[in-house]
């Protein structure tokens, strides 16, 4: 199974028909989400976003991300250097004929991005994410 897609949507919490995604995702957050794709570089406003606050997945509205780990790759997409505690899974990825390491939404298995260990300090590991996929919300909490 060379091109297997490493999800197995039956073990989240948030369960919707592919149809349902679509008629509450936009065309682009659905392409990213549901299917695995990656939004071009440099395109997400989230890129700019300095102010303290939360970052939420788009489809379910999970607590993902803390403003305070977020940090400037200069790859052009949102990037982390730690999730919010139990807030997404990782899965390998062996499409494009490359091991990486895939990011999702542990609460509704939506596809975030991938995650590389040449982040900074203090983990190392630079969470790349699509920012079509995340929501943000300004403000502390
Ligand atoms: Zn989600």
């Amino acid at each position: 199974m060379l091109f297997r897609k490493s999800h197995d949507t039956a073990a989240y919490p948030v369960q919707k028909s592919e149809a349902e995604w679509r008629a509450e995702l936009s065309p682009e957050a659905y392409r990213v989400l549901r299917e695995h794709g990656t939004e071009r570089a440099g395109t997400s406003p989230l890129n700019a976003e300095k102010r303290p606050g939360t970052f939420h997945c788009a489809g379910c509205g999970q607590p993902l991300f803390d403003a305070a780990t977020k940090f400037e790759s200069g790859t052009g997409w949102p990037s982390f250097w730690a999730p919010r505690e139990g807030a997404v899974g990782t899965t390998s990825d062996r499409s494009f004929f490359m091991v990486r390491t895939e990011v999702h939404c542990a609460n509704c298995g939506g596809h975030l991005g991938h995650v590389f260990p040449d982040g900074p300090q203090p983990t190392g590991q630079r969470y790349c994410m699509n920012g079509v996929a995340l929501r943000f919300e300004p403000g502390g909490d």
